[in-house]
């Protein structure tokens, strides 16, 4: 079947902030042929391309020239099974949650927390997504992407990806490697992470004292819908800052200065502090300007309360940026890819 592309297109279905702009020219993949084609497409007219998956970490700021190519191929499939460990193959354009759910289904562990992150399979690893002390390259095997320059497949092993706290190869190389297919390895055993943030506590409020994945899965869905609002009723991105990491000695000083101050040591001798807490005391949390503003719960997440702009929402984000760095001395880098 030939592509079906559509001139002059609102992407405001398709990203998760609900900002209003128009695509130049937008399709939808449902296959490794609908994706050379759009590739040549965009050769034949010109045009760049921007694959987007669930549009849950963008933010847009302008309309896109650029034929947008929303993946939407399906396909998920055991490639190995030994009894305990089980590789599991994904299409890119997959949802994340509905996966995570299906791969609980058939008894498997591995993704419990990683529930109900919002996006597309092909899009995980490109942040390495985390979330609750867990991150997809915990559970990675390989993964297919077609290399744009040069229109051939590659794979990707654990090492290739150059995975780091929200961010990976494909991160750094931005517009090269488009991502086919993704490969994890779970388990059949479970092998859980509970010790971070509430998931403990949650579970034993419910009396669960021996979890299941499932039960994990339930907690987290729990925890996040009540503290994170749903794109469905307000438009937002997730966290929109990342944790900066920090050398020891200022994370020393500013706990001084600040003995409220939320840090947690990491390995490398760096201390990652919360963003959240860092925005929410300089007194952000729950600010609005128009309908561009700093979500009552969570004061790392930004919201469109409905008619912001791109513009208007990368204005606050700035501002935030300029006051921590003026009362903490702490760059914050943001999170979603901008256009
Ligand atoms: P998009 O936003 O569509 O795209 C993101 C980037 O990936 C873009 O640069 C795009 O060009 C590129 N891309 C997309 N698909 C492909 C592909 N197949 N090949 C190559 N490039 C591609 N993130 C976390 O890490 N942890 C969380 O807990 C978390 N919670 C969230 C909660 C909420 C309410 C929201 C709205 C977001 C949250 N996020 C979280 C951020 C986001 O959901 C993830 O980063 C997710 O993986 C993005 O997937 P997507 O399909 O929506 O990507
Ligand atoms: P939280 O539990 O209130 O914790 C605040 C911050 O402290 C988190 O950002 C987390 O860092 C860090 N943290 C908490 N416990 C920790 C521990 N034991 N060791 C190291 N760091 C710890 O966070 P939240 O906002 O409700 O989010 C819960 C989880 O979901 C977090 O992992 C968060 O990253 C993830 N999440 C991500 C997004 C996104 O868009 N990226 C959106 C919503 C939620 P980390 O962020 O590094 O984990």
């Amino acid at each position: 079947m030939t592509l079906h592309v559509r001139a002059g297109v609102s992407l405001k279905p398709f990203n998760t902030f609900g900002v209003e702009v128009q695509a130049k020219a937008f399709a939808e993949a449902h296959d490794d042929y609908d994706i050379r084609q759009a590739l040549a497409y965009s050769a034949e007219h010109a045009l760049p391309l921007l694959v987007i998956g669930g549009g849950s970490n963008l933010l847009l700021t302008t309309d896109i020239q650029a034929l947008v190519l929303r993946m939407v191929s399906r396909g998920i499939r055991i490639i190995s099974d030994d009894g305990e460990r089980v590789i599991i193959e994904a299409e890119a354009g997959e949802g994340w949650h509905a996966f995570v759910l299906s791969t609980l289904e058939q008894g498997l562990s591995g993704l419990e927390n990683l529930s109900l992150i919002p996006g597309t399979v092909g899009a995980a690893p490109m942040q390495n997504i985390g979330a609750y002390g867990v991150e997809i390259k915990d559970v990675f095997h390989s993964l297919t992407a077609l290399d744009r320059q040069t229109g051939e497949l590659r794979e990707f092993t654990l090492s290739d990806c150059a995975f780091a706290y929200r961010d990976s190869v494909f991160k750094q190389q931005p517009g090269r490697w488009l991502i086919l297919r993704v490969r994890l390895v779970l388990s059949r055993a479970a092998h859980l992470h509970l010790e971070y943030g509430p998931v403990r506590q949650r579970l034993d409020e419910q009396g669960i004292s021996q979890p299941t994945p499932k039960d994990v899965s339930l907690a987290i869905c729990a925890i996040r819908s009540e503290k994170l609002p749903d794109p469905a009723v307000l438009g937002n991105a997730g966290s929109f800052f990342k944790n900066p990491l920090v050398v020891a000695s200022l994370a020393a000083e500013l706990k001084r200065e600040h003995p409220g101050l939320v840090g947690y040591p990491q390995a490398d001798g760096q201390v990652k502090l919360a963003a959240g807490w860092l925005i929410e005391q300089a007194g952000w949390k729950g600010y609005r300007d128009a309908d561009a503003g700093v979500h009552r719960l969570q004061s790392l997440v930004l919201v469109n309360y409905g008619t912001a702009t791109g513009l208007q929402l990368l204005d606050l984000a700035q501002r935030i940026q300029i006051d921590i760095e003026q009362r903490y001395r702490v760059k914050l880098e943001m999170e979603p890819n901008l256009y």
